[in-house]
């Protein structure tokens, strides 16, 4: 079986960079307050030596990025993976700031990752290399400074191990400094989903607005980990016919559909969706290719670009993953009359849940599943609700009207608070 990998040739902090200016410009910013919102205000980079299993040292390298602060504390995943660079984390740290912003939660943006392959690790090795790289970020991180959650390749185990090194540094038990957490320590009921359900209540306001029946949609979806099969199972739940999923070994597809939930029993025994019964191969640029009502992009970044943007039948483009599309591809999508639901509005379903994990830590006050999901989707409406009326009022495609209103939002709050000193 060939692994897939798709080179990640696009800049994404050069992605990031003009998505702002474009924002930028058309709010009329100053010049200086351009200038401070380009940039992010905090870069750490680490070196850090594991042991590992078979004696040896490895130094591995990893950063956390603080993108924006002026309206709460630094909020973001972090990653694990091979490609991860310091352009990467510094655009995903600038995407939290906007998404939060776009949401309307009291946060700015942050990121980290780790360069490695966790899948060549074993679990007593990937615990060494995340309770050191907690312990290097130790000085930034913090429940009222920047508090990580999962992302790709990571999830409540690496939480659970990253809140118990920073409590154990600072001498008591603090739930608040992650979020992501398994429910034992403090997580939230709901959050494990709440990436992909924020990203299905979207696409129900999104087909509300296009006239579209979602009993009637074909799905398809790249990336079948955490956000990716969830949004599977939920738009399953919707009514909707799931034709494709892919994961890094490759994309199946079957055009009268396939249940999700088995796909996700396939891949826990197989490692792979690839095989399952009933279903033919196909690779991950055709899978975004296919003939389907709704494509969910739920892996990594740079996927549809100006290469295979005018090939895309989709009507509606649901970004569960960060930095999907460039913005060449945005153009053509915009032109050819598909409707894009941006990631830091589609995918922001994550980061609110995570504000309620924070929020009921602090409280030590837990909340029922559908008191998360009730407050969920009503946030998760609105900021569609505001993003649509963005764009039909200027005219513009709905990741610029995103945009608007986030950068708006952040330069008010950089603004209120001038310049210290
Ligand atoms: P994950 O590690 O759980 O899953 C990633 C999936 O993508 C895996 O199935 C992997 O096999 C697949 N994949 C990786 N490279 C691929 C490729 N080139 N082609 C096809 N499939 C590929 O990660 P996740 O947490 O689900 O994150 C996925 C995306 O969603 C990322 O862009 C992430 O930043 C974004 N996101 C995640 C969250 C969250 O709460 N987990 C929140 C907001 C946004």
């Amino acid at each position: 079986m060939a692994t897939q990998q798709i080179a990640p040739a696009i800049n994404a902090w050069d992605v990031a960079q003009r998505q702002f200016d474009l924002a930028a410009e058309r709010l009329n910013l100053s010049r200086g307050l351009r200038k401070v919102l380009r940039e992010p205000k905090r870069e750490l980079t680490v070196h850090f030596p594991v042991k590992m299993d078979d004696g040896s040292v490895q130094v591995f390298t990893g950063y956390r990025v603080q993108h924006n602060l002026s309206r709460g504390p630094a909020k973001g995943g972090i990653r694990y993976h091979q490609d991860v660079t310091l352009d990467e984390v510094k655009a995903l740290a600038m995407w939290m700031t906007w998404k939060c912003a776009v949401v309307g939660i009291p946060f700015g943006g942050g990121k980290g990752g780790v360069i490695v392959d966790p899948k060549q690790l074993s679990q007593r090795e990937l615990e060494g290399l995340t309770r050191r790289f907690a312990t290097e970020i130790s000085i930034i991180i913090g429940p009222e400074k920047d508090i990580p959650a999962p992302d790709v390749n990571t999830n409540a185990q690496t939480m659970a191990w990253i809140m118990d090194t920073y409590s154990m540094h600072v001498g008591y038990t603090s739930p608040a400094v992650v979020t992501g957490k398994p429910i034992a320590l403090g997580g939230s009921e709901g959050r494990n989903e709440a990436t992909a359900q924020g990203a299905v209540y979207t696409i129900v306001e999104a087909a509300r607005h296009l006239g579209m029946d979602l009993r009637n949609c074909r799905v398809a979806v790249q990336g079948f980990g955490n956000a990716g099969s969830i949004a599977a199972l939920l738009m399953a739940a919707v009514g909707s016919r799931i034709v494709a999923v892919s994961d890094t070994t490759g994309a199946i597809y079957k055009p009268d559909g396939f249940d999700p939930k088995s796909v996700l029993a396939w891949k826990q025994e197989h490692r792979s969706v690839v095989g399952f019964p009933g279903t033919s191969t196909i690779s991950n640029s055709e899978l975004l290719e296919l003939d389907c009502d709704i494509l969910i992009p739920a892996a990594l970044e740079n996927q549809i670009t100006a290469a295979n943007a005018d090939r895309i039948k989709a009507k509606i483009v649901a970004e569960a993953a960060n930095g999907p599309t460039t913005p060449e591809a945005d153009e053509i999508l915009h032109r050819n009359d598909k409707f894009v639901i941006p990631d830091i509005l589609c995918n922001a379903g994550g980061v609110t849940v995570s504000y309620f994990e924070w929020v009921q830590d602090l409280d030590r006050d837990f909340w029922t599943i559908d008191h998360v999901n009730e407050k969920l989707r009503a946030i998760m409406t609105r900021a569609f609700a505001s993003t649509l009326d963005m764009s039909l009022k200027e005219g513009v495609h709905m990741r610029t009207a995103a945009y608007l209103l986030a950068v708006q939002r952040v330069a008010d709050a950089t603004s209120l608070r001038g310049l210290y000193p």
